[in-house]
């Protein structure tokens, strides 16, 4: 049973920000509106996520760590759960799996809250605790029992790049939330969580490429497109700085990145290419994904709707800056 756990987990947790990836979607979950994530070594040694979410109840606090036990509905027409079906209920297991994982929190009804502690999979501490509503889990010595996974972790500085990243993601998808990032100490990321993307746009990727952005706000064939595009001077040297989210989520769609660049066709230098941060929004019944649970590459069953919505959004606010 030990054996099949840890594989079990290693399909969820592979670094550490596939952990924080888990721990911050699970903050919002929980109706978070201010959301601090603190790592250490990379994360390999600690990560912290305190969130002002919902809290958990004490006596869901040791289910909250058994395989398959969500307290989420499984509806399986949205994208949301297509996307992290595999996965339903086994994040917390899998990372109490293999990791030492420290938990405090309390609901808004509860006068106690809850200190739990929980050690290869097994409980070793549950008494009360005072604390603010909401929820802190703290992660230490990732992969301490498993040291083939170990191995695979790159350098920190590179397991806390790809932490911060998931942090931007986070940011950008969620204005309304408010995300602070605090790395070996020092405050990376601090959005105000005014529900407005371009002040989230603004305190991931700063000043000068925020002034250099264009709105774009279009619906078409059932998909709304929503966010900002490089003004054509401010092109970049490479696609680094393009940005999707398909129903708040962080995707990678070729067809989004090719309707893009169609419709910079003729307005940048050669070798440009467009920037921008775009929300798509289509209802969930329409989104046909095929995806790995693990993956964030995006295909659908017809392109089209996207491609065009994409296009003529983007050429629209172009049209309108050049005139
Ligand atoms: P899932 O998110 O798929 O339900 P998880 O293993 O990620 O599964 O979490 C298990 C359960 O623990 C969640 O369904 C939720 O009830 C609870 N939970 C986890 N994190 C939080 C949090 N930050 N605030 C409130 N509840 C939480
Ligand atoms: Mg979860």
């Amino acid at each position: 049973k030990h054996v099949a756990e840890l594989i079990a987990a290693g399909e969820v947790v592979e670094r550490p920000s596939s952990v924080i990836k888990e721990l911050v979607e699970n903050a919002v979950d929980a109706g978070a509106t201010v959301l601090t994530v603190e790592i250490k070594n990379g994360g390999t040694t600690f990560m912290r996520v305190t969130d002002n979410g919902c809290g958990i109840a004490r006596e869901d606090v040791p289910v909250a760590f058994l395989r398959h036990a969500t307290s989420k509905v499984k509806v399986q027409d949205d994208l949301e759960n297509i996307a992290t079906l595999g996965f339903r209920g086994e994040a917390l297991a899998s990372i109490a799996a293999v990791a030492h994982v420290e938990l405090l929190t309390r609901t808004a009804d509860e006068l106690a809250g809850t200190h739990y502690v929980i050690f290869g999979g097994e409980e070793e501490c549950c008494e009360d605790a005072g604390c603010a509503q909401g929820t802190t889990f703290v992660v230490r010595d990732l992969f301490y029992n498993t040291p083939a996974r170990m191995k695979f972790l790159k350098k920190d500085v590179t397991e806390a790049n790809a932490v911060a990243a998931v942090m931007d993601r986070l940011a950008l998808s969620h204005p309304e939330v408010s995300v602070r990032f605090i790395r070996d100490g020092k405050e990376t990321l601090h959005t105000p969580g005014d529900g407005k993307l371009k002040s989230a746009i603004y305190a991931v990727f700063g000043k000068e490429f925020t002034a250099g952005l264009m709105p774009v706000e279009y619906a078409y064939n059932g998909v709304e497109v929503s966010g900002f595009v490089s003004k054509p001077a401010n092109a970049r040297p490479n696609r680094s700085m393009q940005h999707f989210f398909l129903n708040g989520r962080y995707v990678k769609s070729r067809t989004a990145m090719v309707a893009l660049e169609e419709a910079f066709k003729g307005s940048l230098m050669v070798g440009k290419m467009p920037a921008c941060v775009l929300h798509l929004r289509m209802a969930y019944g329409s989104v046909d994904v095929n995806v790995h649970p693990a993956k964030i590459e995006v295909r659908f069953s017809n392109e089209r709707p996207i491609f065009d919505a994409v296009y003529h959004g983007v050429k629209t606010a172009l049209n309108q800056w050049d005139s």
